[in-house]
This record gives C-alpha cells, sequence and structure tokens, in this order.
C-alpha cells in the first residue's frame, strides 16, 4: 500500500492540472494520493473525477500558510469543508495576500535591471488559483533571467533575497481551529523544513496537539534521517500521526517525485478517523475520501 498525502497541481504551484497528477500517481503505482494544493479546494473536484475513474484512492485536502512564533508554517487540512465561511474568509486574505505583493516583488526585480512585468507572470500561472514566487520564477526561467525555480529562489525570491516581499499569513493557532470547526485534520507540512533550525520544539508541539493538531509530516525531502529520527520520536510522545510525502511539484521542484515518501497505512487510517470524528462534531458537509 502506498500512500502519499502532500501533492501539488496547476491550482496552485504544481505543473500538473489535478487530472494528469492523478493519472502520474496511478502511473507511480500510488494507491492514495491527497492533493494539497496552496490555500484552495479548486483542484478536488477534477482529482475526484480521474481517481474514481482510475480506482486511486484520492483524500482532498489543502496546505495552508501560516504563520508561529515569526515562522512561516505550512499546514495541511484534510478532508475540511471548503465552504466554511471562517475558512474561506481566511483563504482569500492568504491569497489576497499574494496577489497583493505581486507588484512590489516585479517593481524590486525591474529594479535590478530586470524587464518582467505583470503579463509575464500570468501567462506562465496559467490556471492558478494566485500567483506566487514559483510563478515569478517561472517567468523569469521564460525570460532567460534564471535557469530553473532553484536559481529563481536563490537568487532574488527567498526570504533576504532582493526581490522578496512579505505576505499575509493565518496564524497558526486560528487556523487549526477553523479546520476543526471546518471538519477537517490539521497536519503541520515539512515541520523542520527549509530554516534548518529545530523549530517548533516538543514544548511547542505539545501545545499545539493540545490547540488541535493531529499530526506531523516527518518524512519529507527537507528533513535529513536525523530530523526524521527526532521527529517521529516528538510525534511517538505526543500521540500525533505521523505522515510521510512526495511534496510533489510536478516539474518544479526537482527530486519530489511521487512516492518518495509516503505514509504508513495505519497512520492514515488514524488520521482518517479523526477526520471522521472532527466531522462529525462540526456538523459540516465535508468532502468524501474516494475509494475508501
Ligand atoms: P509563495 O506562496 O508565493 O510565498 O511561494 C512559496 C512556495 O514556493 C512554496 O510553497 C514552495 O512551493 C515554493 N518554493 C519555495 N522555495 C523554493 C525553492 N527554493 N525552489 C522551488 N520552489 C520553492
Ligand atoms: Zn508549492
Ligand atoms: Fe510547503
Ligand atoms: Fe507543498
Amino acid at each position: 500500500m502506498r500512500i502519499d498525502l502532500h501533492t501539488h497541481s496547476r491550482a496552485s504551484d504544481g505543473t500538473q492540472s489535478p487530472e494528469e497528477l492523478v493519472r502520474a500517481a496511478a502511473a507511480a503505482d500510488l494507491d492514495v494520493l491527497a492533493l494539497t494544493d496552496h490555500d484552495t479546494a479548486e483542484g478536488w473536484d477534477e482529482a475526484a473525477l480521474t481517481a474514481a475513474e482510475l480506482g486511486v484512492a484520492f483524500v482532498p485536502g489543502m496546505e495552508i500558510s501560516t504563520r508561529y512564533d515569526g515562522h512561516g508554517v505550512h499546514l495541511l487540512a484534510y478532508l475540511p469543508d471548503p465552504g466554511h465561511p471562517a475558512l474561506v474568509e481566511e483563504l482569500d486574505r492568504v491569497l489576497d495576500g499574494r496577489n497583493e505583493r505581486m507588484p512590489l516583488m516585479l517593481e524590486r526585480l525591474r529594479g535590478l535591471g530586470i524587464d518582467i512585468v505583470q503579463d509575464d507572470v500570468e501567462r506562465v500561472a496559467g490556471d492558478a488559483v494566485a500567483a506566487g514566487r514559483p510563478h515569478v520564477a517561472d517567468a523569469l526561467v521564460e525570460l532567460g533571467v534564471v535557469s530553473d525555480r532553484s536559481e529563481a529562489f536563490r537568487r532574488y525570491l527567498s526570504a533576504g533575497r532582493p526581490a522578496y516581499a512579505n505576505r499575509y499569513a493565518a496564524p497558526l493557532e486560528r487556523m487549526l481551529r477553523i479546520v476543526d470547526e471546518a471538519g477537517g485534520v490539521s497536519v503541520i507540512a515539512h515541520p523542520w523544513g527549509r530554516h534548518g533550525l529545530e523549530e517548533p520544539d516538543e514544548q511547542a508541539f505539545a501545545e499545539l496537539a493540545q490547540a488541535g493538531l493531529a499530526g506531523l509530516e516527518v518524512d519529507h525531502q527537507d528533513h535529513d534521517a536525523a530530523a526524521r529520527g527526532r521527529l517521529r520520536a516528538i510525534a511517538r510522545n505526543l500521540g500525533l500521526v505521523v505522515t510521510g510525502s512526495s511534496d510533489h511539484h510536478g516539474t518544479g521542484k526537482v527530486d519530489h517525485e511521487l512516492g518518495c515518501n509516503t505514509t504508513a497505512p495505519e497512520e492514515l487510517d488514524r488520521l482518517l478517523d479523526l477526520a471522521r470524528q472532527a466531522s462529525a462534531r462540526s456538523g459540516r458537509a465535508t468532502p468524501t475520501v474516494v475509494g475508501r
């Protein structure tokens, strides 16, 4: 049983349509796939249809941009009602924040002598619900300024680089409550990824578990073996679900192939049990898992 619980489509910053992604998942011998686009449920219906057709189990989710203790934290929310008003409101704020900072980033790039305009980004963003830095990166590739997304982030777009601009992210503890009210379950994505610090620490995870956190994404390409070992021990101590995933972005991220990390079936069962409980408590119309 091969289970991949974190992937992106062109509804955010992946390079495949939801249908193409599910077809690729079937070709990669995945039994269960979650689609977790950034801050949107846009791709769910298309992915669910293709999954039903191909006999792949499908878990709808999203990866929400939140903030905790001054750091950006990506929160994977599985099976929330995407129509829950407080969730819609927060996601709109995040998406608006992405749109609002775009002119500033482009102005900074132009200040560096790069001839780039909004249209260049919108052309490559295509179906995306909101254009983000990966789309700016794609536009820079198209313009011949850099050779791939990684180079664009390294030179211009990562925090601290000259074209970076900050944007709104929802307070993590508020988002944990909203996801629960929406009948979904929350898992912190790549908790020790990117910034390279082992933060949040166990004490902070314990508080977040009290605030409704269900799991930690332990097996992720951003974590080395030592980090995985420590996160797994913390999850065990706190009774949190352990997940693993590819964080696949099509050709948009190298070394994140579908199924490169996976989630154990018993951990998925625990997660789905918690989702059923949250759904029942919430009284909301939560989405169904296809094929389970
Ligand atoms: P944004 O949502 O516009 O702030 O862009 C953040 C997204 O960019 C992340 O969620 C990743 O998918 C992507 N990203 C961040 N760093 C890199 C990188 N070094 N190379 C490629 N993609 C990246
Ligand atoms: Zn992404
Ligand atoms: Fe992420
Ligand atoms: Fe992701």
